[in-house]
């Protein structure tokens, strides 16, 4: 049977913020990780989105950082993520879990003005979400020290990986001071990865969480069908059903384009959501969405 949150050691303000969030039960990976992480030990979670692996990390953190440090001149958490999406979320659940407690936590990601990020930084934010690209001009620019990090975390690595990531993972790895706490998490591990977890983790506890199943409520279905019948498939598909809203993925921008454009010429009110486009166009259209 599930143990509850109440069970494992958790002080009182991060399980007001749970209850207040409602969270009752730890799933498999919180149940595994969080005791890890409160003794201090390295940990690779093989684990996607969607698994509650963000508050696997984000509640034991939250409890190290409870009592307040000694003097510093940065963050005492890094937490390493390859989108301003996926940060932008990890950011939310550190503030949001961290409700009752004085840890505080910011945000910095490139295809934004840094002047805000800057002020933020300012005030010593306990913990900082980054992607590795503006985090490294901001320490270039000495806008953020990373001298006092305490506990690192990797997230989503195989998709940093994925996205050339590497070379400016170990850069910000040598900003780091050589003891410290370390967790990183990918749902896959190729073996360029593997490469540098051995050089990050220390001695990790390995956890495989991989089978993650979908929603109940979630429906799988695979068709075959010949690459130049796949958009009538789709419009089939969007056509025959009672679609309130769908979400259609594709390998590559280009096709994302694409696809959105035909189906749009055809009726269907649609909009592509990729990676070339800015910020403001990434919102505009998950809000229309
Ligand atoms: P994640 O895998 O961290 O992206 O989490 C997936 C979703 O599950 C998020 O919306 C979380 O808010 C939610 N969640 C995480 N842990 C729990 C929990 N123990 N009970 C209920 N919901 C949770």
């Amino acid at each position: 049977m599930a143990i509850p949150f109440t069970s494992l050691a958790l002080s009182e303000p991060i399980q007001s913020a749970l209850q207040e969030r409602d969270y009752t039960t730890p799933s498999p990976i919180q149940e595994q990780t969080i005791p890890l992480v409160l003794k201090g030990d390295d940990v690779m979670g093989c684990a996607q989105t969607g698994t509650g692996k963000t508050a696997a990390f984000a509640l034991p953190i939250l409890e190290r950082l409870r009592e307040g440090g000694g003097p510093r001149r940065g963050p005492r958490a890094l937490v390493v993520a390859p989108t301003r999406e996926l940060a932008t979320q990890l950011q939310g659940e550190f503030e949001r879990l961290g409700e009752f407690t004085r840890v505080r936590s910011t945000k910095v990601f490139g295809g934004v003005p840094q002047g805000a990020q800057v002020r933020a930084l300012k005030s010593r934010p306990e913990v900082l979400v980054a992607c590795p690209g503006r985090l490294l001009d901001l320490v270039d620019q000495g806008a953020v020290h990373l001298g006092d990090v305490e506990v690192l975390v990797l997230d989503e690595a195989d998709h940093m990986f994925d996205m050339g990531f590497l070379p400016s993972l170990r850069r910000i790895l040598g900003h780091l001071p050589a003891r410290r706490q370390n967790l990183l998490f990918s749902a896959t591990m190729p073996k360029e990865l593997r490469r540098l977890a051995d050089d990050v983790l220390v001695q990790p506890v390995v956890l495989e969480l991989n089978h993650s199943k979908p929603a109940e409520t979630i429906e799988h279905v695979l068709y075959r069908c010949a690459p130049t019948l796949r958009l009538e498939l789709l419009e089939d598909i969007l056509d025959d059903d009672d679609f309130r809203s769908a979400i259609v993925f594709l390998r590559t921008k280009h096709r994302a384009r694409r696809v959105a454009k035909q189906l749009d010429a055809r009726g269907h009110r649609a909009i592509a959501l990729q990676g070339n486009m800015t910020q403001g166009q990434r919102v505009r259209a998950m809000e229309g969405f």
